[in-house]
């Protein structure tokens, strides 16, 4: 049988190949991004309740309306702006499908998408399954800060959405107030979509705050905001996330999502309902995830590897030029197989393979996990 692959260049991700190196070396995993503790008993003990209390049918396609009802408290909480609950807000099976519906609902053949580099790895995919060109702004290392210009210079008529993402995995940088700025001058009287990818919002340090596009009132009314509970309540696992938008651009995205997954586990969704209610389950993070960045960055300070402190999200990157010139992913590789640890080579969310000599370390895992790992970076 012939067939021409429509994604020829794409391999399986770096975080399966990662992580299933680790496993297979029984080497620290600090690759893939997931918390190696438990998300809050009470949380799991909600979904138990919620499925032996019989919500164990399909949600409504949109998502349980309590859950978005409180995902709109939030919004109007932190952000003082509102997205109306039951046309401005869809629950979706984690960021990635919410992205990809995004990207599959407005890019047509020959759009333009500009996308950040090093950029998470799911945005390239969606966009060439629809036809659409990739145009990359690269973010230079160790503070991997927007060149405006240069994002002014590729914008076009063909431009038809701008992906952002901060904080950003997987620099770990954030946006500031004025990157927003110049983003929302830039996009005003265009058509340009904004695809904001917000899944690290309640894990930003230092006193920054979250600059989310939904503060912004020209940025808003163009922009898709994703978000992630599993990043936010330490259950990857459970692939449940949302989006909002004004209710024109929603409505948009609930004709493709209704028909690539119709509507999320139930249970899951009356839980996290109950649980978002009570602001101290996100607000306390930051602190939470400070702490673990500062207990690692002072574990290694005296190795030879070389860092700018993560501003935001749970990742880490360390610089090891002074220690080799390999290509990182070779240098990942020997160093889960020879060492026992495994990170993230950045290499592969840049254009042409663009090597920095930077793996990502992602730090959501115990402090016992994390002194294991600072020894053996001591030690090379
Ligand atoms: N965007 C970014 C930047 C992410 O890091 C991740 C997951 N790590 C996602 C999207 C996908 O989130 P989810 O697991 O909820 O699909
Ligand atoms: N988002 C996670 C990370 O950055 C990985 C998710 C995945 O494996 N697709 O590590």
């Amino acid at each position: 049988m012939q067939y021409q692959s429509k994604l020829p260049n794409v391999s399986i991700s770096i975080f399966s190949v990662m992580s299933a190196l680790a496993n297979k070396h029984k080497a620290i995993n600090l690759s893939q991004g997931f918390p190696n503790f438990k998300s809050d008993q009470k949380l799991i003990d909600l979904v138990s309740k919620a499925m032996n209390s019989g919500f164990n049918q399909y949600a409504p396609m949109p998502g349980s309306l309590e859950l978005r009802d409180a995902i709109a408290n939030k919004y109007d909480l932190l952000y003082n702006t509102s997205y109306h609950p039951e046309t401005e807000i869809t629950v979706t099976a984690g960021a990635t499908q919410a992205i990809y519906t995004i990207i599959s609902a407005f890019i047509r053949p020959n759009d333009e998408v500009i996308i950040f580099r090093p950029a998470y790895d799911c945005y390239e995919p969606a966009i060439e399954l629809n036809g659409g060109k990739v145009i990359s702004v690269q973010l230079e290392a160790p503070f991997y800060k927007v060149d405006w210009n240069e994002v002014r210079e590729k914008i076009n008529n063909n431009t038809k959405m701008v992906i952002i993402n901060t904080p950003q995995n997987p620099s770990g940088s954030v946006f500031s107030e004025g990157d927003m700025l110049r983003l929302q001058e830039l996009t005003k009287k265009t058509d340009i979509i904004v695809l904001s990818d917000e899944v690290y919002e309640h894990i930003i340090f230092d006193g920054e705050k979250h600059q989310s596009v939904c503060l912004f009132s020209d940025l808003k009314s163009r922009s898709f905001i994703t978000a992630s509970f599993g990043k936010t309540f330490h259950n990857t696992g459970w692939k449940t996330g949302y989006c909002c938008s004004p209710k024109e651009l929603m409505a948009e995205f609930r004709k493709v999502h209704q028909f690539n997954v119709f509507s999320v586990h139930h249970p899951t969704q009356k839980a996290l309902a109950d649980y978002l209610n009570e602001p101290n389950h996100y607000l306390d993070l930051s602190s939470f995830y400070q702490e673990k960045r500062d207990l690692f960055l002072s574990l290694i300070q005296d190795s030879r590897f070389k860092f700018t402190a993560s501003k935001g999200t749970y990742f880490q990157v360390l610089d090891y030029s002074n220690i080799t010139q390999e290509y990182d992913v070779d240098f990942a590789k020997r160093l889960t197989i020879e060492k026992g640890l495994a990170a993230i080579p950045l290499s592969v969310f840049n254009d042409f393979g663009l090597d920095n000599k930077v793996l990502r370390f992602c730090f959501a895992k115990t402090d016992d996990t994390l002194k294991q790992a600072a020894e053996i970076l001591n030690s090379i």
